[in-house]
């Protein structure tokens, strides 16, 4: 369709949309948010929305589609949820003052990387916008979550270590130089953040100079030279993410001012597959919270905290003086049982200041958040009162970088009304007394408000009608209202403006009059409202540095308090945490799976591995046992230990550990499209590549994925090369039912059996969850499959099947004895019959077993019919 025949105000939107291509426009119009061409169709398959066109007479209508104004948050998230962006075109001015076409402008654009607003975010968890380069074979990395001001890099030149620290991250957007597209990095990255949105910029986003400047005019301080070319991927890596945040938020982003180095180096290292293998954030099957150990430690009251929370269980730490230092202020709060309470519910009146103060800079805040930092900055006052009482250094030095900012909360008590709308153009926001041109605006409309109330009395007076009354509406301003049966009555002054059914409405001069008056001011109070508020929203945005510190001191506080609560609530011990290779635990227990109602109820167990005598155990013992459970408690105690929380456990000494990697056999990958074995095979690769003699490793089951011979045979080498390669010696938890591996401990010092405890109750087994020395060679496969119920028939033959394996597995011809002769075949060599049981055998055996005190008569019968066919 020419432009030629568009009316202007769609002229204006194709200009407009040209500018915005790669965006949905919301193009207002009036009350509502309007969509048209592709934007109207995709955005009403999205949305679930009518599709409709602007003119449905001509053939080529413009399709489009729309929804009130008021309802676009919603609609927005939607947009992003699905992986679009969207720009919010605005009527800049007043529509009655302007001549011709309204003006207008994209006054935002929202991204999934770029949202703000607390219903598009969720509370405890970060939100990364990544820009990322790579410069002469070195990875640069700039991550920055815009709703909270985080602003972090890290630079590598180990491909491996950068996509597994890319995994871990909340990213819902990336940024990439346009030569990467179609690369085998971009395929690598597309594969593992599959729902994160990508967008290709031009080569100058990323031009080193003019990133470096600014990064310049950005940061107060950078951590590290700008100008050094080793840190060029990291300098152009920032400075697009800077540069496209500039573009995008109209350069609003004076709360981003510090960035922090993330050094990799500087804590605990787990792998994606660690992560996902010890459900620390969601379970593995069902990718639920439940279930996690995040959702068993996460008694924080605050989102803040509740980041920050997450972040320490990405991230533990590997120095023990700082994780005693945690570890010290976590005692502390446990020990304080009262004070711990009423610090809880103090911080739980704190909002989100990260995001308030955020939003706030970036001029997007509405009176309501006002209310609600000025509610947070209340409980300051009382929270350091509080603190004041404790001795760690941990809580003395972030007691006193609290800051009340006593003048911005007097200031908003002064000037925001105590319960405000969340329109800004409405009025409602301002308190009466703060301004005095305000106040006076407001004095005249009461005045003629109060004035038109008057004339009502004064007119039924005058005209003897008692049921006239003043009414209003946004058509034709005040009138008054006079039931048909009175209009005769009307005096001639009288102009009749509208017919009801029942009434008619008129209006006079005077009526008119005083309605001016009264209208002008209602805008002009509103317009003065607007724009007081932006002054203070400006006075408070300047003290963002404030808001932010203190913020993240409230964050540390509740991510302590939250340990502390845990550490009492399920009995949690204090880890004496050094830089020794011992891990001794009494009595460990599985964070997770002791909070599940277990029948039985947890047993605990022991642990002691170190780098000299006992670095490698072997667990055997029967499916169901409890191996699994067992090793990644072990894992689980170290990594809460490293980050600063109690234990489960009696007592517990923890040598940290720098890397926990963990290989679970059973598991799969499907959606990495890689078979069973070959992800296990990856996984035991990446291990033994990266793994240090202060590794920590878990190995579940390895080389089940394919046949016993070869699986015993990984199995083995495996460990053995765990045990002696220089480069490792680590310590190492290795859960199996290959009763072989056991024979490993004759020749390596360092490798110790146990197996988990069953006891043998005619032929059942109950399962004592006891671990203990030396290894078990009974599975007890069959009696778990009994267990589970297995067709009896088929639990009889794996019998007989499995006697003659233990007698030897071949017969004198080299054939496996597993395999049934086939009928005809039997006959032809009798001989083999012999290896398998008789009829009357099996007959007596099953008769045994039968449970007859359970069985129906007609059981009984079809019981004896099949002992007749086998004995035919
Ligand atoms: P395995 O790996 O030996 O097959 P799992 O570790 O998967 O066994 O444990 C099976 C189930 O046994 C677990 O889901 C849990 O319910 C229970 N269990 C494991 N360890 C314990 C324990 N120490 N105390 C109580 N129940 C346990
Ligand atoms: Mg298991």
């Amino acid at each position: 369709m020419g432009i030629v025949s568009l009316t202007p105000a769609m002229k204006q939107y194709v200009e407009i949309k040209e500018k915005h291509k790669d965006c949905i426009l919301f193009y207002r119009m009036g009350d509502f948010y309007e969509m048209f061409f592709e934007d109207a169709v995709t955005a009403a398959r999205v949305l679930e929305i009518t599709l409709t066109s602007r003119d449905r007479n001509k053939e080529e209508g413009v399709p489009m589609c729309g929804f009130p104004w008021h309802a676009a948050s919603a609609y927005i998230t939607r947009l992003i949820d699905s992986g679009y962006k969207v720009a919010i075109c605005e009527q800049v001015e007043d529509p009655k003052e302007a001549k011709g076409v309204v003006k207008r402008e994209v006054v935002r654009i929202i991204t999934p990387g770029l949202v703000i607003d607390d219903d598009q975010l969720s509370a405890k968890q970060n939100n990364f916008l990544a820009g990322i380069t790579i410069k002469d074979a070195t990875v640069g990395l700039a991550f920055v979550d815009i709703s909270t001001g985080d602003f972090r890099a890290i630079q590598s030149t180990d491909l491996d270590f950068f996509f597994n620290e890319l995994a871990a991250l909340d990213i819902r957007e990336i940024l990439l130089p346009e030569e990467l597209r179609g690369s085998p990095f971009l395929k690598q990255l597309a594969s593992l953040k599959h729902d994160c949105l990508i967008n290709y910029l031009a080569a100058d986003y990323f031009d080193a100079d003019a990133c470096a400047r600014l990064m310049e005019d950005t940061f107060t301080s950078v951590p590290f030279n700008i100008r050094q070319a080793s840190h060029a991927a990291v300098v152009s890596a920032t400075g697009a993410a800077l540069r496209y945040i500039g573009d995008t938020q109209q350069s609003r982003i004076s709360h981003i001012r510090t960035m922090e180095w993330h050094q990799t180096g500087n804590y605990l290292s787990l792998d994606d597959n660690a992560k996902r293998n010890l459900e620390l954030f969601v379970t593995i099957q069902e990718l639920k919270k439940r279930g996690s150990l995040f959702h068993v430690l996460d008694e924080t009251v605050t989102a803040m905290g509740g980041r920050r929370l997450r972040w320490w269980l990405h991230y533990p730490l590997i120095d023990p003086r700082k994780i005693n230092d945690r570890l010290g202020a976590v005692e502390e709060i446990r020990d304080r049982h009262l004070l711990r309470e009423e610090l809880r519910k103090q911080l739980g009146a704190v909002y989100d200041l990260q995001r308030l103060g955020s939003r706030i800079a970036m001029k997007a805040a509405n009176a309501p958040d006002l209310v609600a930092l000025k509610t947070s900055l209340q409980q300051i006052p009382a929270i350091k009162e509080r603190l004041r009482e404790l001795e760690s250094p941990l809580l003395q030095s972030l007691t006193t970088g609290l800051d009340e900012m006593r003048e911005l909360a007097d200031l908003i008590a002064k000037a925001i009304a105590d319960t405000p709308g969340p329109m800004l153009h409405d009025g409602g926001l301002i308190r009466e007394g703060y301004d005095a041109a305000l106040d006076e605006l407001i004095t005249i409309m009461r005045d003629g408000k109060k004035w038109i109330v008057a004339l009502e009395d004064q007119e039924r007076k005058r005209t003897g009608i008692n049921s006239l009354k003043v009414g209003f509406n946004s058509v034709f301003g005040y009138y008054f209202e006079v039931t048909r049966t009175n209009t005769h009555l009307v005096p001639a002054d009288y102009v009749r403006k509208q017919t009801l059914v029942n009434a008619e409405r008129y209006i006079t001069d005077e009526l008119k009059k005083h309605e001016d008056t009264v209208l002008h001011a209602e805008d002009k109070r509103k317009a003065r409202e607007f724009q007081l508020f932006t002054e203070i929203r400006d006075r408070i945005g300047a003290q963002i540095d404030r808001i932010q510190s203190t913020a993240a001191r409230i964050a540390d506080l509740d991510a302590l308090t939250a340990l502390a609560e845990v550490a009492e609530r399920y009995n949690y011990c204090r880890p004496i945490v050094d830089n020794a290779d011992r891990i001794d635990i009494r009595d460990g227990r599985h964070p997770v799976v002791e909070r599940m109602a277990l029948a039985e109820g947890f047993v605990p167990n022991d642990t002691c591995l170190d780098m000299t005598g006992s670095r490698c155990m072997i667990i055997t013992g029967p499916n169901m046992a409890g191996k699994s459970t067992y090793i990644r408690q072990v894992a689980l105690i170290v990594l809460m230990a490293q980050m600063g929380s109690f234990v489960p456990a009696a007592s517990a000494q923890i040598g940290v550990a720098d890397k926990i990697f963990t290989r679970v056999g059973a598991s799969d990958s499907l959606a990495r499209g890689q078979s069973t074995f070959m992800v296990e095979m990856t996984e035991v690769a990446d291990i033994l590549n990266h793994a240090t003699p202060k590794s920590l490793i878990l190995l579940d089951e390895v080389g089940r994925g394919t046949s016993t011979f070869d699986g015993v045979s990984i199995a083995w080498a495996v460990l053995e090369h765990i045990h002696d390669a220089p480069n490792l010696g680590a310590r190492c938890l290795f859960a199996t039912h290959y009763h072989q591996l056991m024979d490993m401990t004759r020749t390596k010092d360092g490798v110790k059996n146990y197996h988990v405890a069953v006891k043998e109750w005619g032929d059942q087994i109950i399962f004592l969850r006891k671990i203990v020395d030396g290894g078990t060679n009974r599975s007890y496969g069959i009696q778990v499959a009994k267990l589970a119920g297995v067709p009896d028939a088929v639990i009889q033959r794996a019998r007989e099947i499995l006697e003659n394996l233990e007698t030897g597995e071949f017969d004198d011809v080299g054939m496996p004895k597993i395999a049934q002769p086939k009928k005809d075949a039997a006959q032809k060599n009798p001989g083999q019959l012999q290896l398998f049981a008789s009829p009357d055998e099996m007959i007596l055996r099953d008769l045994q077993d039968l449970d007859v005190l359970n069985m129906t008569p007609l059981d009984a019968l079809n019981r004896i019919g099949e002992w007749k066919k086998l004995l035919k």
